[in-house]
């Protein structure tokens, strides 16, 4: 056993594993871990993944040993807390006879609940499949996913499944509305599987479709299609909103008027909506700006004063 004084970090990580009891087996050795782990680096790493640093950090004593805890501590907080949703070297590869296409290669990024964000990125960035990936229809070749403190890269299918009914709603660019109910069939249809669901009605009233309710989509404009869309996503009140090119086949105004509408509920239910757009105008409306480029992200802005929509112009 090396008999050499401790150093204030170690008699923080040896009081810590002390303490969090729920981090020992009983093959533990106290000694022997702190010897293995007598490197700053390796005891942050080793406190990160542990939850009761602080209750250790009280039976410290000595005023330099309590600013390293501090110090350990504010790392632990952070490896701790991630995002409300957040993606850890994501990648997902496909294979295409001896090719390999790396649709993302090492993805980063963090958002908060309650935010509006714009994903943008030419055709063929990689947006769909961060989207897709998000949104539990795709699962990633390597990394990590966590939404809500929850890792959903470790689910199960069966987990998967009920991840998608109850914390996603997904606007898909080609609609995928039930051809043979009516848009208010459409939007009940994805209430009736939504733990605590908005409004039907309130709902179709908000993408101005009221007078369009009892229309099949056959008898609808792509752009009220889409509005149908966007409302039976936002009916589910999901965790988080995950919209593909929403305004893609809606015309200019009506397009503003449903961005708009998905910002609002960012705001009112602070939703935490992403939108995947080619189109670089978006930008300067978003609260966070994801810019992806060859499955790569390319930078991470905050927008501290974003557009008003009205003002936007492409
Ligand atoms: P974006 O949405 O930005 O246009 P995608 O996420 O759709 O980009 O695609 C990223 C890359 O992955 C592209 O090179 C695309 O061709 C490729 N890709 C996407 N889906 C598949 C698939 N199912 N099989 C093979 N390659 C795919």
């Amino acid at each position: 056993m090396d008999e050499s004084p401790r150093s204030p970090v170690e008699n923080a990580f040896l009081a810590h594993i002390m303490v969090d009891k729920s981090t020992l087996t009983e093959d533990t050795d106290f000694e022997r871990t702190l010897v293995d782990h007598r490197s700053v680096e390796n005891i942050h790493r080793r406190t990160s993944d542990t939850k009761n640093f602080s209750e250790s950090a009280c039976l410290l004593r000595n005023v330099e040993e309590q600013e390293v805890c501090k110090m350990m501590n504010n790392e632990m907080m952070h490896a701790q807390a991630p995002g409300f949703i957040e993606l850890r070297d994501v990648r997902k590869t496909y294979t295409m006879g001896e090719t390999e296409i790396h649709a993302l290669d090492g993805i980063n990024f963090s958002i908060d609940q309650g935010e509006f964000v714009i994903v943008v990125g030419a055709s063929g960035a990689g947006k769909s499949t961060i989207l897709n990936i998000l949104g539990g229809m795709d699962k990633a070749t390597s990394g990590q996913m966590f939404v809500d403190g929850k890792e959903v890269s470790t689910y199960t299918p069966k987990q998967m499944t009920l991840y998608r009914r109850y914390d996603v709603g997904f606007v898909f660019q080609s609609y995928n509305l039930v051809q043979n109910l009516t848009a208010r069939e459409n939007v009940e249809l994805a209430v009736q599987v939504s733990k605590n669901p908005l409004d039907v009605d309130q709902t179709i009233d908000a993408v101005g479709l009221r007078e369009r309710k009892n229309n099949f989509p056959s008898q609808l404009s792509g752009g009220e299609q889409q509005r149908v869309a966007i409302a039976r996503a936002l009916a589910k009140n999901p965790k988080m909103l995950l919209c593909d090119e929403p305004t893609g086949a809606l015309d200019y105004q009506t397009g503003k008027a449903i961005l708009q509408l998905l910002q609002d509920t960012a705001r009112s239910h602070n939703m935490t909506v992403i939108i995947v757009t080619h189109n670089a105008a978006l930008t300067s409306i978003g609260d966070k700006v994801i810019r992806v480029k060859s499955g790569k992200i390319e930078s991470i802005s905050r927008n501290e004063h974003p557009m008003d929509i009205a003002d936007v112009e492409w």
